[in-house]
């Protein structure tokens, strides 16, 4: 008990990170009961119910409404710098009103009451929105958007009022870790046009390649350090002592000599490790490492083929600014009969310079079919 009074005064303070204690503890002990939603967003953490989706929660949830009412949603993501706050104070607007039955307005909001725990209803399955990102009850879904997968499913306010995907906002500029780290130019998309510097994990264009060797300098243009592409044995080196050092390149990097079999002495071609190492990176960032993850699961070639898994890959690549990963889901959304959710996909793609998908926009506009374009 007296632990109970401990977690609810902390709580209340707004210092312990156990909403569940808190919630469990005997009414009678939470002394203001009115401070305590307001504190809801301080634990606005993955091990929330209401968050997380697992079934079997650990407690019975208090009236879910009385919590989303009291919760000051993050400002809704911007598709670019010019987009404002507008949208989505309307958007809130629009959640508010729809949700009028059970939303209090914030400004005259009596304290909410925790109805005794054996009263406690029965949680609504909660799906994620796509647009506004919120764990929404079944209900807030049509049928159709209900059977679509999350990243494209979108609650009725959202297709109403016509709210870009998240999917659609994020990733629409290349990110700032695709420039050539000494000209700050973002990297040219084909690959064949820049170089990887195992010493130091960096792809540097073939335009600061060759003014570093015109100035005489045959050694790294990055990092200085002596390299010679004919030793693998070295270069492996390279590449683990990286590796051993946590860095997320590296592991992404080892995992490409492992999916092609790159290198001719101490390094075999081994899909389980590279698949190992591609997840690691991808964890850790790494979009380059989720677009070959997507790639193999797409292919299923050396792995199972999974295409839900492969889509997976390919967005959260794509929403990290991965150009190919985009296209990709360009050509998966066409494939799968979506052709507004392709041209979409298309059309960033092709801004960010990616020939092939702004050829697909241009037959898009002139009404050809992709087969026969
Ligand atoms: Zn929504
Ligand atoms: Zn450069
Ligand atoms: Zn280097």
């Amino acid at each position: 008990m007296k632990d109970a009074t401990r977690t609810v005064e902390l709580c209340e303070r707004g210092v312990a990170n156990d909403l569940n204690a808190c919630i469990e503890a005997p009414r009678e002990l939470r002394k203001t009961p009115a401070n305590f939603p307001a504190q809801v967003p301080q634990f606005n953490t993955p091990d929330l119910p209401f968050h997380s989706g697992r079934t079997g929660p650990k407690f019975n949830t208090p009236d879910l409404s009385v919590l989303l009412a009291a919760t000051t949603f993050p400002p809704f993501p911007a598709a670019d710098a010019s987009s404002t706050h507008g949208d989505s104070d309307r958007q809130r607007e629009l959640w508010k009103t729809h949700n009028a039955d059970t939303t209090v307005d914030r400004g005259s909001r009596p304290p909410p009451t925790f109805p005794p725990s054996a009263s406690f209803p029965v949680r609504d399955i909660m799906k994620i929105c796509g647009a506004c990102v919120r764990e929404l009850p079944d209900g807030s879904y049509s049928e159709e958007q209900r059977g679509l997968r999350q990243s494209i499913r979108r609650c009725e306010e959202c297709v109403a009022a016509g709210n870009q995907l998240v999917l659609m906002k994020k990733g629409r500029t290349r990110s700032e870790a695709d420039d050539c780290p000494i000209c700050q130019l973002p990297l040219p998309l084909d690959m064949e046009q820049s170089a990887f510097q195992e010493c130091c994990m960096k792809r540097v264009c073939n335009g600061c390649i060759l003014a570093a060797g015109k100035r005489g300098m045959r050694d790294c243009p990055f990092c200085r350090t002596q390299t010679s592409d004919s030793d693998d044995e070295k270069t492996l080196a390279m590449i683990r002592k990286r590796v051993a050092a946590g860095d997320p390149m590296a592991l992404f990097h080892l995992g490409t000599k492992y999916h092609f079999g790159e290198f001719s002495n101490g390094l075999e071609k081994n899909m389980t490790r590279a698949v190992e190492l591609y997840e690691s990176a991808a964890e850790l960032g790494v979009k380059e490492a989720h677009y070959n993850l997507g790639c193999l699961y797409d292919k299923g070639t050396d792995v199972e083929k999974d295409m839900a898994k492969a889509i997976r890959h390919y967005e959260a690549a794509a929403v990290c600014g991965h150009v190919k990963a985009r296209y990709n889901l360009g050509a998966t959304e066409y494939n799968a009969g979506n052709r507004d959710l392709a041209l979409q996909h298309y059309l960033i793609s092709a801004k960010l310079g990616h020939d092939v998908s702004l050829n697909k926009v241009k037959d898009f506009v002139h009404g050809r079919s992709s087969d026969q374009g």
